[in-house]
């Protein structure tokens, strides 16, 4: 009976709310359609403004992609090295870089600024881009054709039309853009550098003078490995913006993560044959998302298992001298043969240590309300590698497995668990790596909320010397000098 694997869905439900546009085509992209059918967390619901924003994103990005006269007519004017006046189309290029959930959770917040400042928004497609995830807008392509006239892939501190040098060197001035000072005399393109080593005039990005100076260059190359929402909300021009967007502010990722990241069918295929093996039958999945250095590591083992089961994630398990309880084979029926369907656990880890060890844990020992616990660990990778398409696949059909689970336990500074609990839209219980090898006072705590904490933020406010904070962004607990939205 295969009526229990999946959700009954409409098609309402499977366009989740509205956020995804009817009309692509089905067959290259399935995910798309079948998400909703196999998550049992439906999400939260999109703004209908967000929707509306949403849809008028897509029609630019039609209007002036590649492919288009007006893209042709802005690669002239970049090639030409000046900005015209007021340009048909203004662009963001996004360089996501990095492990897969940091390329993940920048393209997400570098899409919410374009979206912010009507830029269309196009990416790097050197990291596997088109291998993991479908075109998100339809009739266009978000990768930046081949043939562009920078070489952008190699821009750095180093690069002259850096944005934070300009304005060091006074080559860029924010006093006199409002004034007189004629656009024509503003470079055609500025790079954005916002990796961990920026400089204080980078930062000056997330200021709302910067961001009028801005609006006034045609091209705009962000490089990015982190979250930068938090940073926007900083931004006074953009709040009243950010509100109407995302009235439950919490959600920013969730909905722009389940916007523009459909995984391809390739992906696909490993995430529903899994859920079908091993989620499918649960009655219950916990994900838990194991990220550390070491091969093996009893503490953080113990972390594991005292966090799950004070958190009443797990069940207890019994002692040696403890009697094995009588399995009770009566009610609950929901199985259809008088038992409970078991729990299943969704491991993620590049070691197989902690998987084995839980594993055996709930094998040898009867759980003390005799609930069956099922463990399983998709793979262990053993390293992070770059660019090797079959680790990468499977990287990013395990977050999303991680995502489809019914309660969440990741490990604190991890992007990769950013990205699973912000498109879950749970609010994980988060390992402390920095407890992970003393002794375990503090296993784990609830997080603040499901968004991304962006770890290198800019630290003071634009005008006055003070921290950088709002009643909604705050510092992240599991980094803080990090800021994150609540
Ligand atoms: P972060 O380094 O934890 O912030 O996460 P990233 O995703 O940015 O980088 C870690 C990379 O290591 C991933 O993209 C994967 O390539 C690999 N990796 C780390 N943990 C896992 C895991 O649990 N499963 C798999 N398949 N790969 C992992």
């Amino acid at each position: 009976d295969a009526s229990f694997l999946h959700r009954k869905t409409t098609l309402h439900e499977r366009l989740l709310g509205g956020l995804l546009v009817h009309g692509f085509d089905q067959e290259s992209c399935h995910s798309r359609y079948q998400s909703a059918v196999y998550r049992r967390n439906p999400g939260r619901k999109p703004s209908q403004y967000l929707v509306s924003k949403l849809r008028r994103q897509e029609a630019l990005q039609r209007r002036c992609g590649p492919g288009t006269a007006a893209y042709a007519n802005a690669l002239e004017q970049l090639k030409s090295g000046k900005s015209v006046a007021s340009p048909e189309c203004r662009y963001v290029v996004s360089i996501s870089y990095r492990g897969l959930g940091n390329r993940i959770i920048s393209t997400a917040s570098g899409f919410l600024y374009a979206m912010l400042t009507d830029r269309v928004f196009l990416v790097d497609p050197s990291t596997s881009m088109d291998e993991l995830f479908c075109e998100p807008f339809p009739g266009t392509s978000w990768l930046v054709p081949p043939g562009f006239p920078l070489w952008y892939q190699g821009f750095y501190l180093s690069t002259p039309e850096r944005y934070g040098k300009m304005r060091e060197d006074g080559v860029l001035r924010t006093d006199a853009v409002n004034g007189s000072a004629a656009t024509g005399e503003l470079p055609a393109f500025a790079y954005i550098h916002l990796d961990h080593n920026q400089t204080d005039h980078d930062k000056l990005f997330f200021c709302d003078d910067d961001q009028r100076l801005l609006s006034n260059i045609q091209w705009l190359i962000i490089r990015s490995d982190g979250y930068i929402a938090p940073g926007l909300f900083l931004v006074e021009a953009f709040q009243e913006e950010l509100h109407r967007l995302f009235p439950e502010r919490d959600a920013v990722f969730h909905h722009l993560g389940r916007y523009l990241f459909h995984p391809t069918n390739r992906v696909w295929g490993l995430i529903t044959r899994y859920y079908d093996a091993h989620f499918a039958w649960a009655q219950r999945v916990v994900g838990i998302q194991v990220r550390v250095p070491w091969s093996e590591s009893p503490e953080v083992l113990k972390q594991i298992k005292t966090c799950t089961q004070n958190e009443r994630l797990l069940p207890a398990v019994l002692g040696e001298e403890d009697e094995e309880p009588l399995v009770k084979t009566t009610a609950p029926r929901r199985g259809g043969r008088g038992r409970a369907r078991p729990t299943a656990v969704l491991i993620t880890s590049l070691k197989a240590w902690f998987y084995d060890n839980m594993k055996g844990m709930y094998w040898e020992r009867a759980t003390a309300n005799g609930e069956v616990v099922v463990f399983d660990q998709p793979s262990h990778e053993e390293v992070q590698r770059y660019g090797v398409k079959s680790h990468e696949h499977k990287a990013w059909a395990e977050m999303y497995l991680l995502s489809m689970a019914d309660a969440l336990v990741t490990s604190g500074e991890s992007t990769f668990g950013y990205v699973a609990q912000g498109l879950s839209g749970m609010r994980p219980w988060v390992l402390d790596m920095g407890m992970a090898n003393s002794t375990v006072g503090w296993p784990c705590g609830r997080d603040m909320s499901m968004e991304p904490c962006y770890h290198v933020p800019p630290t003071y406010g634009c005008k006055r010397r003070e921290d950088a904070v709002l009643p909604h962004v705050r510092h992240c607990k599991d980094w803080p000098t990090g800021l994150k939205i609540v």
